[in-house]
């Protein structure tokens, strides 16, 4: 069996290592921190994630959801935190089995690294930034080099320098989108009581048009906020200079969340600004080389499904792995199978900043959400909802965009104040077939 090498031990990499030591392979991960679980990560970089279903799905097949399960909270729904105060729940799904979670990034860090340790196939090198890759050798920042042989892939995230050396010899060549929007992240404490401060099962969201705050719950019963927002421009990154603007940007916009944040407004200049773009990658392959998650295909946040996504990635190349033995056919049958999703997921992951910043509090978007939830009771297996397909099924990226984009027609030509059942289910079943 060939030998796999894995360049990132981030989240992907450790999941794909374990997929593939329970395969019988040895794996040898190179990762440039420190071990986490021996060192703190530092703040303000991303501390809690969701985790939805397809998430889920790929840490089942590894053995591992077990062990993540218990680290868990369940978010049902949105609760919009209006200008006035007043509070508005959303929930994701009509179903009520159907919901996201909040996870540490940090403990789903080192779960997966201990679980691949387990499996006594994979070896974790540690404090080995890759620094340099080319047709003969992999240098690390240790001065250590290893030649460019066996199985090779790079799930070394947005910046992969694996992804460098595959651009080398593509056409096109990757691209970098920027968002032009950044965001920040801050933190609500527990109670004096140790409680949580907000409703713990909810994914917070403070909607002002260009710009949102959010907040997912921690086990520790604190919150983890992200404020996005542009770089440049009116109320922006770069307009808040003093304490006292920032002060008073909450004061306007987050009243009620502003007593509640932590060494505020130190912790706005103390933590790291954080920027937004979508990675995109036609070619991900170059001979047994090959690039995989954030690294072929970072995302912007705003559907939280960088991470599910690059999880599945890792299920779909197993299942690529099982049905060819060429390693070319394999990367090459995974990059076309995958590409369509990614560019689905990067689209849809865009547009959904708008719907959280903006149309959630607008009666027009809480009108259609009802429409399509009551067309989801009567028709479940035609007609589901976008966030439905995304977060609780399997259904791939791509279809759920093309779907997603007949529903929205639906819905528009049906008589949104009164619709007639029959009309809807004529419509629907001549623009969708039934999903398998
Ligand atoms: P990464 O997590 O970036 O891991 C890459 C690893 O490679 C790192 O450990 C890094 O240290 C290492 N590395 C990099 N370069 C080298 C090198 N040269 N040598 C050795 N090692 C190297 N996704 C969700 O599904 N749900 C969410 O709610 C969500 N929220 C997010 C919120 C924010 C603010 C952001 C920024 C992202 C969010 N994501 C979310 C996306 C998610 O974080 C990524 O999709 C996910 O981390 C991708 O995992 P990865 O392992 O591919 O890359």
């Amino acid at each position: 069996m060939e030998k796999i090498t894995i360049i990132g031990s981030g989240l992907t990499g450790p999941l794909l290592s374990i997929l593939f030591a329970k395969r019988g392979y040895k794996v040898e991960l190179y990762e440039k921190r420190l071990d986490p679980r021996q060192e703190s990560i530092s703040a303000g970089r991303s501390i809690n994630l969701a985790l939805s279903h397809r998430g889920i799905k790929a840490l089942k097949l590894a053995k591992v959801f077990k062990q993540v399960e218990l680290n868990l909270i369940p978010m049902k729904g949105r609760m919009i935190h209006h200008s006035n105060g007043n509070l508005d729940f959303q929930p994701y799904s009509i179903n009520p089995n159907e919901f996201i979670n909040s996870v540490s990034r940090a403990e789903l860090n080192k779960i997966l690294m201990t679980e691949a340790e387990n499996t006594n196939n994979v070896n974790i090198h540690f404090d080995e930034a890759l620094i340099e890759i080319n047709n003969d050798i992999l240098k690390f920042c240790s001065g250590k080099t290893i030649p460019n042989e066996g199985i090779i892939f790079g799930a070394d995230g947005a910046g992969s320098l694996v992804r460098q050396f595959i651009d080398k010899s593509s056409k096109p060549k990757s691209k970098k989108e920027p968002l032009g929007h950044s965001y920040k992240e801050l933190n609500i404490s527990p109670s004096n009581t140790n409680d949580f401060q907000l409703d713990a099962n909810s994914l917070h969201i403070w909607p002002r048009g260009e710009f949102m705050l959010i907040a997912l719950p921690n086990l520790d019963k604190s919150f983890t906020c992200t404020l996005f927002m542009p770089n440049n421009g009116k109320i922006s990154f770069e307009s808040l200079k003093t304490e006292n603007q920032v002060t008073d940007f909450f004061k306007s916009y987050f009243a009620d969340a502003l007593p509640l944040l932590e060494n505020f407004p130190q912790s706005f200049f103390l933590n790291p600004i954080g920027k937004l773009a979508t990675i995109y990658t036609q070619n991900w392959h170059k001979d047994k080389i090959c690039i995989i998650g954030d690294a072929a295909h970072a995302v912007v946040p705003f559907f939280g499904q960088g991470m599910n996504a690059s999880f599945e990635d890792c299920e779909i190349l197993m299942e690529c792995l099982d049905n060819q033995e060429d390693w070319n056919n394999i990367f090459s049958t995974f990059n076309q199978r995958r590409k369509p999703d990614a560019d689905a997921i990067a689209k849809m992951a865009i547009e959904n900043y708008i719907e959280m910043r903006d149309s959630v509090t607008k009666d027009e978007f809480i009108n259609k959400k009802e429409i399509a939830n009551s067309l989801f009771k009567n028709f479940p297996n035609r007609f589901i909802p976008q966030y439905n397909m995304v977060s609780f099924t399997s259904i791939s990226y791509k279809e759920v965009y093309n779907r997603a984009k007949i529903q929205k027609e639906i819905i528009q030509i049906l008589n949104t104040e009164n619709f007639d059942l029959k009309d809807a289910e004529n419509l629907i079943k001549s623009k969708l077939i039934p999903i398998s």
